[in-house]
């Protein structure tokens, strides 16, 4: 399902106490608002108005129907008037689909002359919104509150981040991943227990054979090749002789799709310890699966090709770029301090500042024949974010940091592959003390259009932990936090 697929209920708390001529004001209300909500132009999917709530059946019954809707990502809630939140106990208790509780006023400001005692009964939400509010919390559901005026763009725009984390939770629970062998030997952190991760995340994570790979690519037809080799050519600039390179990366990659396809995969991870049969690592191939919305992780890193899957879905339509990752090296100079992310070859060219050039070029890691064609380019400047999920025994850790992106300082002439340049929050040096002492991984997914609030907000919906490096993190606190949070995670 594509983004605009998705709706949020819309569910407006009230009670008979007021009358039906106030509950009829209410629900012509929350349609309107329902309606501007939804020509407002900020919000990626569709708000649909359900119902103005006034007992616990009523309640029940719409979570019930909710729940089991999947075109619905999640619930909006709002009080205009005032709406006893015990009614509202059993249909919590039984909701599975994120929830945000929209503290919002449908006038902007308190008028002088039309205020009088009917005014004040229609208008409620400022205690409508704390009872309500309560009961959440005394349920401990994880929820999104959001707070201010629906007409206020920062407001609108908060409602659709959030709607995109929501997403998120959407396509991660029917996610399934394609593993082509396992992962790379002694490897630890790229480890994990698939069977929690299935519990919590909703991952179906299974192998195939690289044998079966090999037999699918036996089967691509040279027809089909030259569409997709035309289709290279026309959005990547040639920069090699080896055109029977680039044909058999086009051979890799629809035999790649083709499977993922079958099986309902919108990921997979390969890796370059196990390519038998296969002359190349995909390098273009899994480069050009990635920009059109595939998850990938090298080294049978199935965690961060689910993660960069799921963040493409949340960032859908958005033109800043997410990729799968690696830091590779530092630059400590005195007059700037940076990362230099890349990977033997596969960095998705949503990223890239200008147009990828398709190079071949020997590639000693791995057991590849022929030299892999692979995109090479610049990533593009600009405030990103890095991604982990990491499995510390027990539970998942969802570790995210800051990071501005910038053009790379040198040319890098010799370096033949994508490469991304970035200053770390709160400095490299303590940036790195943070992401070492959170066990994040070397590999991760880079996002220039989700945050680190959607991520927050995806952690909090799935009930993950959330680790955040900021510019304002200190590592002896970050210690503490992990310590407490320890603590807490092994109690639940
Ligand atoms: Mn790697």
């Amino acid at each position: 399902m594509a983004l605009k697929d998705y709706e949020f209920w819309f569910l407006v708390g009230s009670q008979y106490l007021y009358g039906p001529e106030t509950l009829e004001t209410v629900a012509a209300r929350a349609q309107e608002m329902t309606d501007e909500l939804n020509a407002c132009g900020l919000l990626p999917c569709k708000v649909v108005y359900k119902l103005t709530a006034k007992t616990n059946k009523e309640i029940s019954d719409i979570v019930r129907e909710a729940n089991y809707d999947t075109k619905c990502a999640g619930i909006i809630t709002w009080c205009h008037t005032f709406s006893p939140s015990k009614m509202w106990i059993n249909g919590f208790v039984d909701l599975q689909k994120p929830y945000c509780h929209f503290a919002t006023q449908y006038n902007k400001t308190i008028p002088n002359e039309e205020i009088d005692m009917d005014f004040m009964n229609l208008n409620q939400a400022a205690h409508g919104d704390r009872e309500h509010g309560f009961i959440a919390a005394r349920l401990r559901m994880p929820r999104k509150i959001i707070a201010g005026y629906w007409k206020a763009e920062s407001v609108r725009r908060k409602l659709g981040d959030w709607m995109r984390a929501a997403v998120g939770v959407a396509f991660s629970k029917s996610l399934s991943v394609m593993r082509f062998g396992d992962n790379m030997r002694e490897v630890a952190v790229t480890e994990g227990d698939k069977v929690e991760v299935q519990a919590k995340l909703g991952w179906q994570v299974n192998t195939w054979a690289v044998g079966d790979l090999v037999k699918e690519m036996g089967m691509v037809t040279e027809q089909e090749i030259d569409k997709l080799y035309n289709e290279y050519m026309s959005i990547y600039e040639l920069n090699t002789d080896d055109i029977d390179a680039i044909r058999y990366q086009a051979r890799e990659e629809i035999a790649i799709k083709r499977m993922m396809d079958r099986e309902s995969c919108k990921a997979f991870a390969n890796t370059f310890q196990d390519l038998y049969g296969m002359e190349q690592l995909p390098g273009l191939a899994s480069q050009h699966l990635m920009a059109q919305g595939y998850g990938y992780g090298g080294e049978g890193d199935w965690k961060v090709s689910a993660m960069t899957a799921i963040v493409k879905a949340m960032g859908e339509g958005k033109a800043g770029g997410t990729s799968f990752m690696e830091d590779y090296t530092y630059h400590f100079s005195e007059d700037g301090k940076y990362s230099l992310g890349a990977h033997m070859l596969e960095v998705c060219p949503s990223l890239a500042a200008a147009k990828p050039k398709i190079e071949t070029h020997y590639l000693g890691i791995g057991m590849n024949e022929k030299d892999p064609a692979r995109l090479v380019f610049e990533g593009k400047a600009g405030p990103a974010i890095v991604i982990s999920l990491i499995d510390v025994g027990g539970r998942l850790r969802l570790i995210v940091q800051d990071i501005n992106c910038i053009k790379p300082i040198l040319p890098m002439p010799n370096l033949p592959v994508a490469r991304v340049m970035w200053e770390a929050m709160p400095s490299l040096e303590l940036g790195l003390e943070c992401w070492i002492t959170a066990g994040g991984s070397h590999h991760t997914v880079l996002t220039h259009d989700v945050t680190a609030e959607q991520m927050k907000d995806f952690a909090n919906m799935m009930d993950i932990e959330f680790v955040h490096i900021t510019k304002d993190t200190k590592p002896e606190e970050l210690e503490y936090q992990l310590l407490i949070s320890d603590f807490v995670w092994k109690n639940r």
